[in-house]
């Protein structure tokens, strides 16, 4: 096996302009997202899955100025794991949770992980894209497998009427340890002739597993070379990386929008010195003191008598 790469996604448009493509290499990103979570194996496959995915939406966001363009999928799909969602932005990075790490399922038969066991299929996934400039907009589908691959693919037929294949791929080693991940987009734009379009989804279902593929010392440039034989145009290539973003003031933000009764509830669970937060997504604990809570249930109560 070649030497592990950075991660890191590729952005490209093939077929003249018709054809747009997105790939991502993302193991050492996943790796820590199973770090942070101690998850169980199919648990840290679907995180790791989740997340790839919505690296690769969010590479289609412009960049913006006034705020960081960023897209969230959240996945209610039934299944143990519960509530799964990963936040990514254009520029690179992603953060993922899950409500429960632990979740399990048997293994299928053939000794692959069984994401969709885990996730549920009979849910919703949510898409909700930040373009960074005005209001975020939702979008909703029915899962149909649970795999999430599949999933998002039919979220991007539906709401952007746009055909599109998404391959996601994740291998872990017996140990739990992420040994490869990542993801593939390609997405059918205006233009696009019927032949064009037919021999673009054979190639792509040419594909065998992008884990395998991975595991042989390919990746995102070795995806486009297969996709697009007559060459592509690469937009960009930016470095993936986990990041959270979270910080004592969303901490306080996220405590006013609980309200007064739950922080002092938080209080009283702490021998009133203190309210111990910990952040869903990096799980890092934040320890806001007896004082700053009560000047936050009086910035609530002058919120509430504003005119
Ligand atoms: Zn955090």
């Amino acid at each position: 096996m070649a030497a592990a790469a950075p991660d890191h996604l590729v952005r490209a448009i093939g077929l003249g302009g018709r054809a747009r493509a997105v790939a991502a290499l993302t193991t050492a990103t996943a790796e820590e997202l199973r770090r942070i979570h101690d998850p169980s194996p199919q648990v840290a496959a679907a995180l790791a899955r989740l997340a790839t995915g919505a690296l690769l939406l969010a590479a289609s966001l412009e960049k913006a100025t006034a705020r960081e363009p960023m897209l969230t999928l959240e996945v209610e799909g039934g299944g143990p794991a519960g509530r799964l969602v990963a936040t990514a932005s254009p520029a690179g990075w992603v953060r993922a949770t899950v409500a429960n790490p632990l979740a399990a399922s048997a293994t299928r038969n053939d000794g692959r992980l069984d994401v969709a066991a885990v996730v549920g299929a009979s849910g919703h996934l949510v898409v909700t894209r930040d373009p960074g400039v005005a209001e975020p907009y939702r979008g909703v589908v029915a899962l149909e497998t649970g795999d999430l691959a599949k999933d998002l693919a039919a979220y991007l037929a539906g709401s952007e009427q746009s055909p599109a294949a998404v391959l996601l791929g994740v291998l872990l080693v017996p140990a739990g340890r992420v040994e490869v991940a990542g993801g593939f987009l390609v997405q059918l734009l205006p233009g696009v002739s019927d032949d064009e379009a037919a021999a673009l989804s054979d190639r792509v279902r040419a594909f065998g597993p992008l884990s395998a593929d991975l595991r042989a010392g390919r990746g995102p440039r070795e995806w486009l070379a297969m996709t697009f034989p007559d060459g592509c145009s690469v937009l960009e290539e930016v470095p993936v990386r986990f990041h959270c973003g979270c910080s004592t003031e969303r901490v306080e933000t996220a405590l006013k929008l609980l309200g007064i009764g739950e922080i002092r509830a938080a209080m009283d669970e702490d021998n009133d010195r203190q309210a111990s937060v910990t952040c869903g997504f990096c799980r890092r604990v934040y320890r806001v003191p007896r004082l700053r809570l009560l000047e936050l249930i009086r910035e609530i109560e002058s919120e509430r008598t504003r005119p």
